[in-house]
């Protein structure tokens, strides 16, 4: 078995068998396909062969994975193999993090990593070798890889290649992408895999479920690890603590002990190392993971592989803008390869906790490409800033997108200045792309910089950019009740947990920071400042009911922006050189009455004007009659403030802000949700653009655009009495 510290442990993987023939294909053809069953050697092992096989001499050999964790364990891995140091011949970079040098050979690189690399460098001169791994997840950003790289071994021929890696049987379908390419099929070598169905669908809790079949097998199982599939980290984290507290009642000296690991990608490293790590002697190891462990990395010596079924996916409604993340059931490629996973060591054994008739009529045959169920801002703002690709509607997809979904994406780019009337990009386009930020953030922090609030902008940023700041994944308010969130069954114990854990000074403290009742941007603002304040305090933190983790990575997030920003935004200002300010029209009479009142601004003010321009397609407005609000879109979507949400002080009429910017419209079973949310008064008219959109035909995309100006302060003493809003003038 492979362990730690295994200088040429991949001698013995079947990818090194066929080294030679590996190499061949890759030396003859531009493009390659290799088919490899997980764990056969294809992440780990195909970069060392390539530079073995000298190819590293023309430039660097890049390996691209979808998942940061991925990325970092497996450059650390090879690293090992190849007995250096990681960020020497061996390195990886993943967003906020790289670790390579003038020695580099080899990087491993998330997806998004190397699509950032190619506006910096569009024929990516860096490299001789591109192996698009993982190529059966079929991610957005390895999808939008797969067309560029297209385009890009035929003009760099022939000194860039193309090794496209996959563990699932989809071959000839990339090879009929790539004109016919070679594809090379690795056999395996797994062992028998019984399959054991549940005999009835569980209507139990799958989570108690798979619990308590982890358990029946380490009580009456021969040894062998176990591998169990969860959705997501909360629900890990409470399978760890229910398998423990199992464990510790079972008699003494009755089995071996069971050793519990989680896996999953907000881990932290040292955490996640521990599953690669031998196992101790007469120990039975359990994983739980999420679908991370299904083909991204192998974990040796699992015998038992437990699989409720299910996955977190997340998908978008572009007709709506709704965003939901749900727990789906996997299809049937992914359950194969989940009961695959049983089977590398030695005979083993899956537990389906679902019937064969489910598996069979229930299930997918293949899970729908993300590109198909994403929003597609960031994607086309991407390949509109390339100098190949314009049309982004015409462009060569492995499996096209929806249109609906690509006149969002164009939509929403040109409502942020990121597009012209003409579907071109703009300067300001392109200063948005350079930030490692989705576009609306990006947009808000350009605006930042001339309203003169930069510091703070990147701030909410970096806050926004951590998984959670909050502990346990409740709202402010919600904190400072220690009140029991949205209807989330099951969450009791970590909220009384909670409860006894946020001292009521902490809460106190909580209630003045939200004072302001602005919404949710500026108390994360507030929040910031309070702890850099108490010298970056992990108590303190505590106190308050923040997740120290998302803290931290928002300090870390907010320095490196800092840095990418340059003083006083001075960077960013020389890439949107030529771009006049952060307004739509910049020599507007409101513009000028912006700048004349800029000084007498109060702080949050100017900063809550430049989350305006970044959020403007996303704003939506109080329906008193609905008692909730309404977004402005194509699909204006009727929607409640999540519970997790600041609370947003009142008017003097007692009622809540006519309108709002939102971060994400996200689907509960009950509801639509707004979340995180912001007041909007603006002290000023804000021009809000219309559009409509036409292909012409062989061109660019191209938009018959028009302006519409619309009062979005409506102050009492401005607006007059106050009337109910004729809805249809302010649809766009
Ligand atoms: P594939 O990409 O074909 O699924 P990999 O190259 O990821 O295969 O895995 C090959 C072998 O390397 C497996 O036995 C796996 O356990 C081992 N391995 C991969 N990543 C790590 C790691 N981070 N630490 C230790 N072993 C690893
Ligand atoms: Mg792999």
């Amino acid at each position: 078995m492979a362990g730690p510290g295994a200088a040429g442990a991949g001698a013995a993987l079947p990818v090194r068998e066929y080294a030679q023939q590996i190499i061949e294909t890759i030396s003859q053809n531009p493009v390659a396909v290799v088919i490899g069953e997980t764990g056969s050697g294809k992440t780990t092992q195909i970069a060392q062969l390539l530079d073995e096989a000298g190819f590293s001499k023309g430039g660097r050999i890049a390996v691209t994975q979808p998942r940061r964790v991925a990325a970092v364990s497996v450059g650390r891995r090879v690293a090992q193999e190849m007995g250096c140091e990681v960020g020497q011949e061996v390195g990886y970079a993943v967003r906020f993090e790289e670790r390579t040098s003038r020695s580099t050979r080899i990087t491993y690189l998330t997806d998004g990593t190397l699509m950032r690399e190619l506006l910096d460098d569009p024929q990516l001169r860096k490299y001789a070798v591109v192996v698009l791994d993982e190529a059966h997840e079929r991610t957005l950003n390895t999808d939008i890889l797969f067309g560029v790289l297209k385009q890009l071994v035929r003009t760099r021929k022939p000194k860039l290649r193309l090794v496209v890696t996959s563990a699932t049987l989809d071959g000839d379908k990339f090879s009929a992408y790539y004109g016919g390419c070679p594809v090379l099929t690795v056999p395996g070598r797994c062992h028998p895999v019984a399959i054991v169905h549940a005999r009835e669908n569980h209507d139990r809790d799958h989570l108690q479920a798979s619990v308590d079949t982890v358990m029946d097998i380490h009580e009456h199982q021969p040894p062998g690890d176990i591998l169990l599939f969860l959705t997501g980290q909360a629900e890990i984290d409470k399978a760890v603590r229910l398998l423990n507290e199992a464990v510790a009642v079972l008699p003494e000296g009755a089995c071996d002990d069971l050793l519990v690991l989680p896996i999953y990608s907000a881990l932290p490293l040292e955490m996640q190392a521990r599953v690669f790590a031998p196992p101790p002697l007469g120990c039975r190891r359990v994983v739980v993971a999420t679908n991370i462990a299904e083909t991204s990395i192998t974990i040796d010596g699992v015998a038992y592989v437990v699989d409720p079924g299910l996955v977190k996916q997340k998908s978008y409604n572009p007709h709506t803008g709704l965003d939901s993340l749900d727990v789906v059931p996997i299809s049937r490629v992914q359950a194969t390869q989940r009961a695959g996973r049983a089977g590398r060591t030695g005979p083993g054994t899956c537990f389906r906790l679902y019937t064969a008739a489910f598996f069979e009529r229930e299930m997918l045959n293949a899970t729908v490409p993300e590109i198909q169920r994403t929003s597609l801002l960031s994607a086309v703002l991407y390949l509109k800033n390339l100098p190949l690709a314009v049309d982004v509607l015409g462009f060569d997809y492995l499996d096209p997108p929806g249109r609906g979904a690509l006149e969002d994406a164009l939509r929403q780019l040109y409502l942020l200045d990121a597009l012209d009337g003409d579907g071109r990009v703009t300067a300001l386009g392109r200063a948005m792309s350079a930030l490692p930020l989705e576009p609306s953030l990006a947009r808000s922090l350009l605006a930042a910089v001339d309203l003169d609030c930069l510091p703070d902008a990147i701030t909410i940023a970096a806050m926004l950019s951590a998984e959670s700041v909050f502990a346990g994944n409740r709202g402010p308010e919600q904190l400072a009740r220690g009140e029991q969130g949205a209807g989330r069954a099951g969450a009791r114990e970590q909220q009384a947990q909670l409860r006894q854990g946020i001292p009521e000074a902490g809460r106190k403290q909580l209630k003045e920071l939200m004072a302001e009742g602005l919404g949710d941007h500026v108390l994360y603002l507030r929040l910031f400042q309070a702890w850099e304040r108490t010298g970056w305090s992990a108590e303190w933190c505590r106190e308050l009911g923040l997740d120290l983790r998302g803290m931290r990575f928002a300090k870390d997030v907010r320095r490196q922006l800092e840095a990418i920003a340059g003083p006083d935004g001075a960077s960013l200002l020389k890439t949107a050189e030529g771009v006049p300010s952060g307004a739509a029209a910049p020599d507007s009479p409101g513009e000028r009455a912006r700048k004349r009142r800029r000084s007498e601004d109060r702080g949050a003010e100017r900063l809550r004007r430049a989350l305006m321009m970044g959020f403007a397609n996303r704003l939506a407005r109080r329906m008193p009659q609905h008692n909730g609000y309404k977004t402005l879109g194509v699909g204006a979507t009727l929607a409640q403030l999540h519970p997790a949400t600041a609370r947003i002080a009142a008017d003097d009429s007692g009622l809540l802000p006519e309108w709002l910017i939102y971060h994400e419209l996200v689907a509960t079973a009950r509801h639509n949700m707004l979340k995180p949310t912001e007041r909007l008064q603006l002290a000023e008219r804000a021009t809000v653009k219309s559009y409509s959109l036409r292909k012409q035909d062989g061109g660019q995309d191209q938009f018959v655009a028009y302006l519409l100006p619309m009062d979005l302060s409506r102050r009492a003493d401005e607006a007059g009495p106050s009337r109910e809003p004729d809805e249809s003038e302010y649809e766009w």
